[in-house]
């Protein structure tokens, strides 16, 4: 079963990640967290490092202790887009339904700045974004997902790479099953492994030193993962 939609028009289901009982993804899954867990005082910034108890727990990806009730809350995101300013805060998926008009709302803040091009974005995506912010919101952590890269129309992604800025040919930035983002305050190692956990896809870990820190590239692509 998928654990998320493929299209905005299909109802998610609700099964979490690592649903596979005795896989060998199971396994590495659990010993990642382990690792994760052992890591994450290290990692996470001052404002997280202010409430330890909203370090990830084994829970997240050990199927036998999974809360599958996470998978059926109201789905609300908050998201900030420093590129443009804007700042949204909505409930798209409630009650097994994709809520259109606020799926739209979220497709308009992920889309392409610059050409200002709006694109139906994979709501599978989405959900990763939510389900990352709300995993971290039960322990306290109330940061916004801070959107660096959404939709990216052809032109904008062949400036970015003119310019050496991390940007693959065949982005899936250009197809709407891309972003790239951060939580303020949790280590992008966190982040990224947090994300790796639901398993939906690709996940690109961007580390830079500096106040804004680094980010995490999601995308709904074949499972892999790697560093830019
Ligand atoms: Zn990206």
């Amino acid at each position: 079963m998928k654990l998320f939609s493929k299209k905005p028009t299909e109802k998610p289901t609700e099964v979490g990640p690592c649903v596979q009982p005795g896989s060998r993804r199971n396994f590495l899954c659990h010993a990642s967290t382990l690792a994760l867990v052992g890591s994450a005082g290290a990692l996470l910034g001052p404002a997280a490092q202010a409430a330890t108890s909203m370090l990830p727990p084994p829970d997240l990806f050990d199927p036998d202790l999974l809360d599958l009730t996470f998978w059926l809350q109201p789905r609300t995101l908050n998201l900030v887009r420093p590129q443009s300013g804007e700042k949204l805060k909505i409930t798209y998926w409630k009650d097994g339904d994709l809520n259109l008009n606020a799926y739209e709302q979220v497709c308009e803040l992920l889309r392409d700045v610059q050409a200002n091009r709006i694109f139906r974005m994979d709501t599978q995506l989405i959900d990763t974004l939510w389900a990352a912010q709300a995993f971290v919101r039960r322990y306290g952590f109330e940061a916004p997902v801070e959107i660096t890269s959404g939709y990216r129309s052809p032109e904008t992604n062949s400036r970015l790479i003119e310019q050496g800025l991390p940007a693959a040919r065949n982005s899936l930035h250009l197809r709407g099953q891309a972003a790239d983002f951060c939580l303020n305050g949790l280590h992008p190692q966190i982040l990224g492994q947090l994300v790796q956990g639901f398993q939906a896809g690709g996940v690109g870990f961007y580390f830079r030193v500096g106040a804004k820190g680094g980010w995490i590239h999601a995308d709904t692509g074949p499972a892999r993962q790697w560093r830019g």
